[in-house]
């Protein structure tokens, strides 16, 4: 089921479960996730950057831009969230999508020259990752290593 909007709840640490319907926004992180707006349940993380996305809060809801484009999931599902309303935008075709990925590396070329530019998101990340899960060691040691590497 598709949601029409969005509650916002502001958080240190995005959580591992989201729940539908709600933005969890990490001010500490500049970080924002919610769960994909069309039900399919896929996590959506949105980082807060100058080449990312960029946050308005007018004291009572909040707006995202640009839009989220879901390409990477099987829904494919392409919305705006509008002072925590969804409006949802239609489907891009793979020309439009491998356009605007093209603006978006550019986009970070120029603004991050030479700079670490995925601090910010990973570092929201790790702490959800590691919150208690029966794994076995060796397997968040090769996440942990994985997400360290760079930083
Ligand atoms: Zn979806």
């Amino acid at each position: 089921m598709k949601n029409a909007d969005l509650k916002h709840e502001f958080v240190e640490f995005i959580p591992r479960l989201l729940e539908d319907g709600i933005l969890y926004v990490s001010m500490t992180y500049a970080t924002a996730a919610h769960n994909c707006c069309c039900g399919c349940g896929n996590k959506v993380i949105t980082p807060l950057t100058p080449t990312d996305w960029k946050l308005t809060y007018n004291g009572e809801s909040i707006s995202i831009t640009p839009s989220i484009g879901n390409w990477s999931f099987p829904c494919q599902s392409h919305y705006w969230i509008k002072w925590g309303r969804i409006k949802w935008s239609g489907q891009w075709s793979p020309e439009e999508i491998a356009a605007g990925r093209d603006r978006d590396r550019l986009a970070k070329k120029v603004q991050f020259k030479g700079a670490d530019s995925t601090t910010v998101n990973e570092k929201a990340i790790i702490p959800a990752l590691l919150l208690p899960v029966k794994q076995s060691r060796g397997f968040w040691r090769r996440i942990w290593e994985k997400l360290t590497v760079k930083v």
